[in-house]
């Protein structure tokens, strides 16, 4: 079954955070370092979760992730 290539939910502060899955390699590195503690790698499902209303949309675990996996615009 095919994967969502990109979430995306609202951000904190008027803008948008997106993932892709396409190009995650799932290690971990955005939810260790969000300041929010709003990311969440379901370990079944290997997705990320996002706690939409805590984002301070900082951009910390855009600059994080080795792949370029995450964008977040505001
Ligand atoms: S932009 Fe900041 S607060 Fe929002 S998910 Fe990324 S690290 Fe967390
Ligand atoms: S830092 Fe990037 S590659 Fe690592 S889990 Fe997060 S989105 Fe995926």
């Amino acid at each position: 079954m095919a994967r969502d290539i990109e979430r995306s939910a609202p951000c904190g502060l008027n803008g948008s955070i997106s993932w892709n899955d396409a190009v995650c390699v799932h290690c971990g590195a955005c939810t260790s370092v969000c300041p929010a503690e709003c990311l969440t790698m379901d370990k079944e499902s290997w997705t990320l979760v996002f706690d939409k209303g805590k984002c301070l949309a900082c951009q910390v675990c855009v600059k994080a992730c080795p792949v370029g996996a995450m964008k977040v615009t505001v």
